[in-house]
């Protein structure tokens, strides 16, 4: 792939081979790839590092980008890319970085997308972009921040469901270039007490998702793996009682909050 040294993008950080530890791609070996950077800045978050100043990541080159992940591929063929962030939606106007993964997605068996599903107010009048971005993703797992236990003081819960449309209608067959199956957008909610679950009942009705049959997730809040796993024994009645499947978090399951595992 040939991308001059001008297409660069800033990332906080890239590793694997691990596996995904969350959503519909839970347990696929993968590499992951975290932009640096989030609008929304919710006080729970669990990468806060990548928006709250204390690390300001590093510039990457994308023809090296790429070739690092070759050269992964060539040592973990059976691996996917998971592109997380931070919030990397909001590359979804960076030509190169559209070309990188289109490229990536001709090499990897898969690619997929972890998004809040926020890139702010004044990028509906770029839908068309939104969508194509989505379209280039094997999976996308969307996660709104709108859970009393992750709201952000910036926004208000209308403000953060601004760009939703957009991205259910990336899934619609009728505005999709490739029919996708409602299963490559699926929605994952943090949880940690009974108000965020009412809340998430509240949002997926709101959106008619259950109608347009995405996968629905509860995910515990936590970093720790004694907490997340006491997290996972809690929702298990929730998902019973409304309907939703659990995801663990495998990392902080296995690793607690070490980084880059
Ligand atoms: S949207 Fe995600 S990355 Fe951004 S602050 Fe909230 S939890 Fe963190």
């Amino acid at each position: 792939m040939q991308l001059s040294t001008v297409n660069s993008v800033r990332l906080n950080e890239t590793f694997g081979p691990t596996v995904q530890g969350e959503g519909p791609y839970i347990g696929k070996p993968c590499f992951f790839i975290r932009t640096q950077g989030c609008p929304v800045q919710c006080p729970g978050c669990d990468t806060a590092y990548t928006w709250d100043g204390t690390e300001k990541g590093d510039m990457h080159d994308l023809g090296k980008l790429y070739g690092w992940a070759i050269e992964s591929l060539r040592q973990f063929a059976g691996c996917g890319f998971v592109i997380t962030g931070g919030e990397p939606l909001t590359l979804f106007r960076n030509v190169a970085w559209k070309t990188f993964l289109i490229h990536l997605k001709e090499q990897a068996r898969w690619i997929s997308l972890e998004t809040s599903g926020f890139i702010g107010p004044n990028e509906t009048d770029r839908a068309k972009d939104l969508i194509e971005y989505l379209q280039l993703f094997d999976s996308v797992s969307c996660s709104p921040k709108i859970t009393p236990c992750l709201h952000s003081p910036h926004y208000t819960d209308k403000q953060l469901d601004v760009n939703l449309p957009w991205i259910l209608r990336a899934f619609d067959s009728a505005d999709a270039d490739i029919p996708r199956h409602p299963s490559d957008l699926c929605f994952k909610y943090v949880v940690r007490d009974n108000d965020d679950v009412i809340a998430v009942v509240d949002h997926v009705r709101k959106h008619s998702l259950r109608a347009r049959r995405h996968p629905l997730y509860l995910m515990p809040y936590g970093l720790e793996a004694e907490e997340v796993a006491e997290g996972c024994r809690r929702c298990v009645e929730w998902c019973a009682r409304y309907g939703f499947d659990l995801s663990p978090r495998v990392h902080a399951l296995l690793w607690g909050k070490k980084r880059a595992v």
